[in-house]
């Protein structure tokens, strides 16, 4: 007759029923509450069936060990601290083959692998059988068409990602939005990756907190100057927002002639529409034109955001109306140095498309193409759905908001 040992979870043990820990089940992007009681603190995920329990020290009376004692799943993972536990042996447990588990929750990167990862071209075979691409992964949809483009676009920027792949960059920060992008960056770049594919859910729901609007430009320029806010730093002028992003326009000015002001994206104005308009025919426009319009550039960005005003609010019907001429752009070689005021040409003027946001008929609904560093290909992504696109369906898309790398 065996004996039960006196639980004592601060002692390491050997726990026996690690073989019946099932990866297919695990998904630690699930909202982190108790399943019986929905409490979000002390929460336990049974690595046996992937539900969350209370754990409440590990208790007898406690959701997770009635859950293990009725379904006999004796291991768990501590959601808040990656600590693992077998609540029969009361034990801790801590073995080399939980290393990918505890990956999972929280992954973690070594400068030599960032570098591996724009060259990467290995496709992976996740758990249920699906092939995904560390960092093109699909996103499942939060009721947020406008998250996922946003993200999608923003994951190509290297230098933002490879800052976010490393939380020591932003472990002084309390900005919520921080570490939750922070933590999804991570998640999407990460390999093994169970499922092959991540929610947003814990990002989604620190946005939503702070951001009640649904358009992936008005987003982008909501989300960069959170981030920017949020790494805010007395001891540094510059942050990792503005080493990207940031660019500098003059204005005609009242007072002194000339004023300068700095931006994150530049917003493009299209050409009205005709007033008897075929609606068989769509206007056309190439980039170029509707740049001169723009004020004159005096410092171009590393990455460039062009946004293209297409929604109007009709001011009787307060309807949104939509321009639908296509802006001609180019893939490769957008060459801009006779938009920036000369003297300043010391900067690269060339630029290479990396990201498209285009918004596709419907309301509130869009789709995102991206490129592909390590093999310059093309992808679709609209939530879970990553699909291989020839360049010429993205270079005749109908662009909402474009993001463009120095080439
Ligand atoms: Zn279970």
């Amino acid at each position: 007759m065996s004996t039960r040992p006196i639980p004592d979870f601060e002692r390491l043990g050997n726990c026996r029923h690690l073989d019946t820990i099932n990866r297919k089940n695990l998904d630690f992007e699930r909202e982190k509450l108790c399943l019986v009681c929905c409490k979000h603190s002390d929460v336990y995920a049974c690595l046996v069936c992937g539900k969350y329990f209370h754990g409440k020290s590990r208790s007898l009376q406690s959701h997770a060990f009635i859950h293990s004692v009725k379904s006999r799943h004796y291991v768990y993972v501590n959601m808040k601290t990656a600590k693992f536990y077998c609540l029969i042996d009361g034990c801790q447990v801590n073995h080399s083959s939980l290393d990918d588990i505890r990956q999972a929750l929280n992954p973690r990167f070594s400068r030599d692998r960032v570098l591996q990862l724009d060259r990467n071209v290995q496709w992976l075979k996740a758990l249920n059988g699906s092939h995904y691409l560390p960092g093109m992964v699909g996103l499942r949809n939060m009721e947020a068409d406008f998250v996922n483009v946003t993200i999608q676009s923003l994951m190509r920027v290297t230098p933002l990602r490879n800052f976010f792949l490393f939380p020591e960059n932003y472990v002084h920060t309390k900005s919520e939005v921080v570490q939750r992008f922070g933590e999804l960056t991570r998640k999407i770049w990460h390999a093994p990756n169970f499922k092959g594919q991540v929610s947003p859910f814990e990002f989604s729901k620190a946005v939503r907190r702070e951001f009640g609007k649904s358009d992936p430009v008005e987003f982008t320029s909501w989300l960069l100057k959170t981030l920017h806010n949020g790494l805010q730093n007395p001891n540094r002028r510059s942050n990792i927002i503005c080493d990207c992003f940031k660019g500098e326009v003059q204005f005609a000015g009242n007072t002194d002639g000339r004023s300068r002001k700095g931006f994150l994206m530049l917003g493009l104005d299209l050409p009205a529409l005709p007033v008897s308009m075929d609606s068989n025919i769509i206007p056309e426009v190439p980039l170029f034109d509707i740049l001169k319009d723009c004020p004159r550039v005096t410092k171009l960005p590393r990455y460039l955001i062009l946004h293209m005003r297409r929604f109007t609010k009709n001011s009787l019907s307060s309807v949104q109306e939509k321009n639908p001429t296509l802006v001609n752009f180019p893939l490769k070689n957008l060459e801009l140095k006779d938009y920036i005021i000369p003297s300043r040409l010391c900067v690269p003027s060339k630029y290479e498309l990396i990201a498209n946001i285009v918004h596709d008929g419907k309301p509130s609904s869009y789709t995102v193409f991206v490129q592909q560093k390590s093999e310059q290909l093309w992808y679709q992504i609209r939530d879970l759905h990553v699909v291989r696109t020839p360049s010429q369906t993205v270079a005749s898309s109908e662009a909402y908001m474009l993001i463009y790398e120095w080439q």
